[in-house]
């Protein structure tokens, strides 16, 4: 099984946290869209006759397509990729763009598969909104939502951003609340982070935007884990929290190393052995694939580079890491070696299977940096 993934470079603006690839300016969509649906009949021997499980559109801003460019990738897809048994596909879509007219396209989009929405809501305060600068009000997040509901798509997810310095803890438990009053099913939520270049890491440095407090970031990711669990979330990942029989597939096969197929500007995929990314520009990556080239670089894993994506991957998930899922022994005794230098309170071991305790969660990609494998 496998999933293809299509990156749609757009967005109205630019969030101040973000670092992905897209582009303010749409004034290349149609083009894009087309070499889009060109990459996919060039790029249709990738996964080697794979079944096809999921797609999922996302970005960007996916919602900035409109129905029939939504149609021409898929028709794409089922034509070149006719090995489909096809159990989710995912749409992106941000607030703003759900109007009434936009979620009545989307619900056409049903008879070509579309079957989950994912809403970049992030938070119900406008306070924090205009922290990150959204381009949505706290408003526009709940209304959205309870459309996309009336409109038949019962399989939701939402996106939730907390350890934003504008968000007292009673505000982020009032967000959960909100989550949960709204009966959305599926829950991601992240801590807003710092990352380099982008406008918040300029803006925190010059004094304009207030800086992020880790304190927070740790109190209120515990109170996320409370009221989660005190609802029957299951936290399947570390950031992923779904209702019985909502895990999202897409992502769980990314985590079980399955293979998949990304399209578009900045898109990565993996075919088992190597990773290929593409080029994060939209006129070079148009200019490439209209003169038949996939833009795209290639690494090679090495067996220790696939067994540490393994290892960080895994630990976050509440599977865990199978240690004997790592092919060479002196893999296996290096990792089991190394464990005995982590905490005990951060991990448990059942069985074969390493998992993290709740407090270990906090650290997960330390500990899994701890135990990886050195070539
Ligand atoms: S909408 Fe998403 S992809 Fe676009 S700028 Fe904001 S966070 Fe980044």
């Amino acid at each position: 099984m496998a999933g293809i993934y299509i990156h749609i470079p757009f967005c109205k603006q630019a969030c101040h946290y973000c670092n992905f690839y897209f582009s303010v300016s749409t004034s290349l969509k149609s083009d894009l869209v087309k070499a889009i649906v060109k990459e996919i009949e060039l790029s249709k021997d990738y996964l080697g006759g794979e079944l096809i499980e999921t797609i999922y559109l996302g970005g960007g801003t996916p919602s900035l397509l409109d129905a029939d460019e939504v149609r021409s990738i898929l028709d794409a897809i089922y034509h070149f990729h006719p090995k489909l048994d096809l159990h989710e596909l995912t749409l992106e879509a941000n607030p703003d763009d759900l109007t009434p007219g936009k979620i009545a396209e989307l619900a056409s989009l049903r008879s070509h598969g579309l079957n989950r929405l994912s809403i970049g809501v992030q938070s119900f305060y406008d306070a924090d909104l205009v922290y990150m600068n959204r381009a949505h009000s706290a408003q526009e997040a709940a209304a959205a939502v309870k459309r996309a509901q009336d409109a038949g798509f019962d399989d939701l997810t939402i996106d939730l951003i907390y350890g934003t310095p504008t968000m007292p803890d009673e505000n982020w438990e009032r967000n959960i609340l909100s989550a949960f009053s709204l009966g959305i099913p599926h829950i991601s939520s992240y801590a807003l982070t710092v990352e380099p270049k982008t406008h918040l890491d300029k803006y925190i440095k010059t004094g304009k935007s207030i800086p992020i407090d880790e304190a927070q970031t740790v109190r209120q990711f515990d109170i996320l884990m409370s009221a989660m669990s005190a609802q029957g979330y299951e936290q399947y990942e570390i950031s992923n929290f779904a209702r019985p029989g909502h895990h999202a597939i897409h992502n769980t096969n990314y985590w079980r190393g399955k293979k998949y197929l990304g399209l578009g500007p900045s898109a990565h995929s993996y075919d088992g052995q190597t990773r290929r990314w593409n080029v994060a520009n939209n006129m070079n990556y148009i200019k490439s694939i209209n003169e038949n080239v996939i833009p795209a670089e290639t690494e090679p894993l090495t067996p220790a580079q696939q067994a540490n994506e393994y290892i960080m991957t895994s630990l976050r998930t509440m599977w865990g890491c199978d240690i004997n899922k790592l092919q060479a022994t002196s893999y296996k005794s290096q990792v089991t070696e190394a464990i005995k230098n982590i905490d005990p309170s951060f991990y448990i071991i059942d069985g074969d299977l390493l998992k993290l305790t709740r407090k270990g969660k906090h650290y997960a990609d330390r500990i899994a940096a701890e135990l990886f494998i050195e070539d």
